[in-house]
């Protein structure tokens, strides 16, 4: 995702990092590798099982898969256009959504590998977060090897609203604009009562990009899949480009 304010979210992350959190996301482990570099990219790893530093996920330009494009659900697509266009302050929130979807992705990999009901690819890979700031495109990825989604699941997660809290914010929105308020005040004054999840990446990004391989072994021989959007009435799902590493789990960027 186009970060506007990157420099800001770097405040943020470097704070984090070398910040002992009170109260972990799952005991979570903070740690930076790599510091800002002369290129521009700075790395975070976080809820690493491992430190040798190998990437999971390394991106390179390639000739563009086809792609279908599909429409938000309708509740979905008021929620993004409340979202992109409020004049809700404290955007940083969309880096804690995001951290909090990847840890929990990372906990159903750990039930899914504990269970041993259903059969998980990549057991050696080790469970992680990994932030990747760069400042040349302006962008800020969120990597985790987690569960994953496969493209049924990007349509029903990413596409619809399934979350009750989201689903709450929207008719509590209705009710405000109803009463005669503007949408946009309304959404100023609820907007910080719940968190909007994935979506708030929409905040601070023109566009948004995610990669995901599932972790499912039923789905191991389907391609992993690249969903983006801007947040407007459409996403666009396609096959990652089979130059883009994407091991298990997912990517936003
Ligand atoms: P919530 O996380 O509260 O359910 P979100 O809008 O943040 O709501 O995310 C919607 C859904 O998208 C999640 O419930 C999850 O199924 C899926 N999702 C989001 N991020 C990830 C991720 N990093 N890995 C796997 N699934 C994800």
């Amino acid at each position: 995702m186009n970060v506007a304010r990157i420099s800001a979210g770097r405040r943020l992350l470097a704070s984090l990092a070398r910040r002992k959190p009170t109260r972990p996301y799952m005991g979570l482990r903070i740690g930076r590798q790599g510091g800002f570099s002369h290129s521009g990219t700075t790395s975070f790893r976080l809820f690493s099982t491992n430190t040798s530093g190998d990437d999971d996920n390394n991106d390179t330009k390639a000739p563009e898969p086809p792609k279908e494009t599909m429409e938000f659900q309708a509740e979905t697509r008021q929620l993004l256009d409340i979202v992109t266009h409020s004049l809700y302050t404290d955007k940083e929130v969309f880096l804690r959504e995001l951290i909090s979807n990847a840890s929990d992705a990372l906990e159903k990999m750990r039930h899914a590998q504990a269970a041993n009901s259903v059969e998980v690819i990549g057991k050696d890979v080790p469970l992680e977060i990994r932030i990747d700031l760069d400042e040349v495109t302006s962008s800020i990825t969120i990597t985790d090897t987690g569960i994953g989604m496969t493209r049924d699941e990007m349509v029903s997660n990413l596409g619809t609203i399934a979350r009750s809290g989201s689903k709450k914010f929207v008719e509590e929105l209705k009710n405000m604009s109803s009463g005669g308020n503007d949408v946009e005040d309304a959404s100023r004054g609820i907007i910080g009562k719940f968190g909007v999840g994935f979506y708030s990446a929409f905040m601070v990004a023109k566009n948004v990009e995610v990669s995901s391989r599932s972790a499912l072994k039923d789905h191991e021989d389907e391609p992993a899949k690249m969903w983006s959007s801007d947040g407007s009435g459409t996403y666009e799902i396609s096959d990652l480009d089979e130059n883009i590493r994407q091991n298990r789990g997912s990517s936003v960027k």
